[in-house]
């Protein structure tokens, strides 16, 4: 089928909170600018959906700015990181947060306050100091998202990316397929993904629909690198009645606040000395994701492993982790581009800001530092190329796969098994036979999300030890040997 064109200087693809602030930059620096979003622009992707009601965002702002407070700022990702985040790109994100801050104030986003009228401030998990705002309402996100968007003067087209075009090395857009299944070229001079992340391809999620990772498979697929792929968030959760919700930590200092199915008391089985349970839930309490890190670590293993644990508050509800947030993706430098030339990657879709555990409030502010910086990077590289004639790209096969639903529920059963937060070394070996001998039409969404599901896999079986998100049973400790992030490269 011939696929209609359409030529832009900056293609932003994504609609979350990422997305916009990119487009809004690539706006600003005088590029024209199209958005593509299967999801609806503004308000669609985990930025728009949190089940909290609101969002947590790390930033120090006017007199706060003190070269100490920056420093410990600093100190604070990086130690959440182990080792694993990018010192550079956390240096940006200190350095510009409160700016980032500001310019959502300045469309209408409101913070919470308390009654003498100042703002009030959360620690976040893994953080030790109280820095995060609390925003007012979703509502108001969503209208000053909306605000910002229409700011931007881009177009939105609403379809999704199946295929980056790659041009004698360079990105120049990409194939999708519009609301009506049809193919769409967009060709651009400069590519922003803001695709968000992949909690979807685990069965239990806490993310909205269409969140499979496909960004970072468009992106390994066209030659970009990643990096920290196999760190990923999970939140205790309950289920029932196939609704899910997540476990409120002050829940843990309740007596018998996880029973087993044989009535058991978990907490009081797997410490049996009152104080080091007192020990554990309290560091439990310091974090919503699962870490490693502490001893508190026993606790989720246990949920993970024992499987029918039921939880104090709700005694009919199953409690088990929900994949939430992805803390690795795309390598970007300072300007927010990948190592592919042309292709910009912000938001949860981008990696090395965050390290192996990421401080609660730091990804909203990512969306909007690096979103500003790879949309007005994008934008400039757009408006200086101008006068240069796009290649004559030529629509690439494409498939729309009859079993994209089975695949999807393949992955998300073989992931949710093996790539959990408890992981070993067999279960992810047989993960990636099956994923490696999964049949699919290529250039499919379902071909794209198991690339993606893939890489997850590959990079936790590459890593033999147990660091911050994720426990390996035949290597519980951490291992110097590891201490480096892991590079996904081009055909590696
Ligand atoms: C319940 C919950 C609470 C959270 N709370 C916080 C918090 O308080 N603080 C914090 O810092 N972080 C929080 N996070 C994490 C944070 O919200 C997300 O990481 C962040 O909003 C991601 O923004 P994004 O713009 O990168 O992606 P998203 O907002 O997820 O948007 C992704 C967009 O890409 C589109 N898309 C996906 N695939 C394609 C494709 N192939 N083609 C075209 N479009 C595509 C989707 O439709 C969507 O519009 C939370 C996450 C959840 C789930």
């Amino acid at each position: 089928m011939k696929a209609e064109l359409v030529e832009t200087g900056v293609l932003v693809i994504g609609g979350g909170a990422a997305a916009v602030r990119a487009a809004l930059s690539a706006g600003e620096s005088g590029a024209d600018v199209v958005i593509l979003s299967s999801g609806h622009a503004g308000a669609s992707g985990s930025s728009f959906v949190n089940i909290n009601g609101g969002w947590g965002m790390q930033a120090l702002v006017g007199d706060e700015r003190t070269e100490d407070n920056l420093e410990r700022f600093f100190i604070d990702i990086a130690d959440a990181g182990l080792g694993m985040a990018d010192e550079k790109l956390v240096r940006i994100l200190v350095e510009e947060s409160g700016e980032a801050f500001e310019e959502l104030v300045k469309y209408g986003m409101r913070f919470r306050k308390d009654e003498a009228g100042n703002y009030l401030r959360e620690k976040g998990c893994f953080s030790h100091e109280k820095r995060a705002f609390i925003s007012f309402s979703r509502q108001n996100i969503r209208d000053t998202f909306a605000t910002m968007l229409h700011a931007s003067g881009a177009s939105v087209i609403e379809g999704t990316a199946l295929r980056l075009m790659v041009y004698e090395g360079k990105c120049y857009g990409c194939l999708a397929l519009n609301k009506a299944g049809d193919p769409v070229l967009i060709k651009s001079r400069a590519t922003v993904l803001a695709t968000g992340g992949g909690a979807g391809l685990f069965r239990d999620n806490i993310v909205s629909d269409g969140l499979y990772g496909e960004g970072y498979a468009l992106a390994r697929e066209a030659g970009a690198e990643l990096v920290n792929m196999e760190f990923i968030q999970f939140m205790l959760g309950w289920r029932e009645n196939g609704k899910i919700g997540f476990i409120y930590l002050d829940e843990l200092e309740k007596e018998r606040a996880f029973i087993g199915v044989e009535d058991e008391d978990v907490l009081e089985e797997i410490f049996p000395c009152p104080e080091e349970k007192i020990d554990a839930v309290r560091k439990r309490l310091s974090h919503y994701p699962f870490s490693c890190r502490d001893l508190s670590c026993l606790i989720d293993r246990e949920i993970a492993v024992r499987r029918g644990i039921k939880n104090v508050r709700r005694p009919e509800a199953e409690v088990f982790h929900l994949a939430h947030a992805f803390n690795g993706g795309v390598r970007i430098d300072e300007h927010g581009e990948s190592t592919l030339s042309g292709l910009f990657a912000a938001g949860e879709v981008a990696g090395g800001m965050h390290g192996a555990d990421r401080i609660g409030g730091a990804m909203i502010t990512a969306t909007q530092v690096f979103g500003k910086r790879a949309g007005r990077s994008a934008g400039k590289r757009a408006v200086n190329k101008g006068e240069e004639a796009l290649p004559d790209l030529k629509t690439p096969l494409y498939k729309t796969s009859s079993f994209e639903h089975e695949i999807t529920m393949k992955i998300a059963d073989l992931l949710s098994k093996h790539v959990g937060i408890v992981r070993r070394e067999e279960g992810l070996r047989l993960c990636l036979d099956e994923l490696n001998s999964m049949d699919c039409e290529s250039f499919s969404r379902a071909s794209l999300r198991i690339t993606a599901a893939k890489m997850i896999c590959r990079a936790a079986f590459k890593r033999r030890e147990s660091r911050g998100s994720h426990f390996r049973e035949d290597f519980p400790e951490t291992d110097d040997k590891y201490a480096k992030p892991f590079i996904l490269r081009k055909n590696g």
